[in-house]
């Protein structure tokens, strides 16, 4: 491609879209690439996707956003975690924070000390985990930078109105120099073997490009309609399949800083609690409740007054087989979904966008790119995959041919021998990078009642009292910082973020 910049053209204006369009332009210069976008205002956006992870918080300073002026735009609210209500039984309440529990003792760690002093027996897990405390008493601040304060101890990601994202990214990329075109694509010139030539739109107009992304959503007009990449189903592990979402009017003035996830007899609902509304949906499998019946239990159980008809979504777990094939790399939807349960498609955009930018070949024609990408991208889905089939599989619930389903289901040998080690031995498969850490198994598996059954012998090295009251103090050192948070809302307007 020497001599002249390439030319990338993005299909779609989702999410997915406008953040790959805002950070190519961002990161690669004029001279290197030409950036254009193409949207069919039609067809339009999947429309949803509102809580997010920490992660998204590296891209938009990698953008160069101020976080203020975005949170107005978006009416975004701070998030420390997803509470999950009813999932191992009915009754049962856990946070997954964005945080550590606890901290280390004499140099073993707290979880092997809390295992050895009794466990659940002992008292919660939650009661040493500043985030928990925090979200469950409605405060937020900004973590602290020095390691030695307890307020350090935890991250935060934001709850946001998807829409907005959307334009505010838009009008960052556009500002930027990201070439927008509105139109319906009703053609495309590919070969399996080098790739997407051009589009055709409605109105006749060909666009030509050397790099397709495709950020088509569902459709995946790219990658699967033109470029043969076939879609590999999960659903036997996620067997949810369709969601309704209705946002409704805030119920009070305080805003939870976290999301809730609560199961359902065939699924579960969300509520995402944003500045000027809160975000509500039941995710749900076809296969044990009909549509009606899911739109009657979420609308039953909002806590406000309902501002928007019912949206009605399908959608079925899995992953393209290759997400980059030739010339055309799928990000977004278009590549893969995994359910909404724990936040993760913003994320796994962002690690696309983050690989894309990478790997993004002199010669686009070099294959080994493409290799690249298509196996980072099948690792994180597979491990994104297991730590959600854990809140399903994990669980005591038999009140329902769903959980009935879910508790009994053969599960990948990859999660499998993670529940086994952790069961046995309170560990945790560990990798350094990638979503879900040690402290985000430890909380699902806690929260689901998986314990585990032996401390290591490293543990019993030190003396039980002197774990016991260094117990004792992280649990008084947790309140005494959570309390002293400011209350979320009136932090929100502190800082210029509402
Ligand atoms: P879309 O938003 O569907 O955009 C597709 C784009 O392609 C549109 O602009 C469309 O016009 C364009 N297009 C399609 N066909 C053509 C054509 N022929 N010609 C021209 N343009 C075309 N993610 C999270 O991170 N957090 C969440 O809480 C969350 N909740 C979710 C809940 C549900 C029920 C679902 C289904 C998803 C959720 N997601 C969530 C996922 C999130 O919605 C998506 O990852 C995100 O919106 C990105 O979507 P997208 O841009 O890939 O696709």
């Amino acid at each position: 491609m020497a001599g002249r910049p390439i030319r990338i053209v993005i299909v779609g204006g989702g999410s997915a879209g406008w953040m790959t369009a805002a950070a190519l332009r961002s990161k690669l210069s004029p001279a290197a690439a030409e950036i254009h976008l193409v949207e069919s205002a039609e067809i339009g956006t999947v429309g949803v996707g509102e809580a997010t992870v920490p992660h998204i918080r590296f891209f938009n300073s990698a953008l160069g956003v101020d976080e203020a002026e975005f949170m107005r735009r978006t009416k975004a609210t701070f998030k420390l975690g997803i509470e999950f209500r009813n999932w191992a039984q009915i009754g049962d309440s856990y946070i997954h924070p964005f945080g550590a529990f606890g901290a280390d003792v004499s140099g073993t760690p707290f979880l092997q000390q809390w295992v050895r002093s009794g466990g659940p027996a002992r008292g919660s897990l939650e009661a040493y985990s500043l985030p928990v405390a925090a979200a469950r008493k409605g405060r937020f601040a900004h973590p602290a930078s020095d390691p030695r304060r307890i307020e350090s101890t935890y991250s935060y990601a934001y709850q946001f109105d998807a829409g907005l994202y959307g334009r505010f990214l838009r009008d960052l990329a556009e500002e930027r120099g990201v070439v927008r075109t509105e139109g319906t694509i009703v053609a495309v010139d590919s070969d399996p073997e080098s790739g997407i030539r051009s589009i055709t739109l409605k109105d006749g107009q060909e666009v030509a490009g050397d790099l397709f992304v495709d950020c088509s959503g569902f459709r995946a007009l790219l990658i699967g309609q033109a470029m043969g990449s076939t879609f590999e189903s999960w659903r036997r592990w996620l067997p949810c399949d369709r969601a309704v979402a209705v946002p409704c009017r805030s119920a009070g003035p305080e805003i939870d800083p976290y999301t809730r996830a609560t199961a359902q007899s065939a699924g579960w609902i969300w509520r995402i609690p944003l500045q000027h509304r809160v975000g509500n949906g039941h995710v749900y499998a076809s296969e044990f409740v009909g549509d009606e019946e899911a739109e009657r239990l979420l609308l039953d159980q909002l806590e406000g007054e309902a501002l928007a008809a019912p949206n009605r979504l399908r959608f079925e777990a899995g992953r393209r087989d290759r997400q980059w094939v030739a010339n055309c790399v799928a990000i977004g939807l278009s590549a893969g979904f995994l359910e909404p349960l724990e936040s993760t498609s913003i994320h796994l955009i962002q690690l696309a966008i983050t690989n894309l930018l990478e790997l993004l070949p002199d010669d686009l024609r070099d294959a080994s790119a493409a290799a690249e990408f298509n196996r980072i991208m099948d690792v994180e889905y597979e491990r994104i995959r297991d730590f959600l089939i854990l809140h399903y599989c994990a669980t005591e619930r038999d009140d329902s041919p769903f959980w009935d389903y879910c508790r009994t289901m053969e599960l990948p040998p990859s999660l499998d021998e993670k529940i086994a080690l952790f069961r046995d031995r309170g560990l945790v498969a560990s990798y350094r990078n990638g979503m879900f850490l040690e402290p985000s198994w430890i909380a699902v598996f806690a929260g689901q009642r998986i314990f585990p059954h032996h401390s290591s012998a490293a543990a019993a090295g030190v003396p039980a009292t002197v774990a016991g009251k260094a117990l004792d103090a992280m649990r008084n050192e947790v309140e005494r910082a959570a309390v002293a948070l400011p209350r979320h809302g009136d932090y929100l307007r502190q800082i210029g973020a509402a």
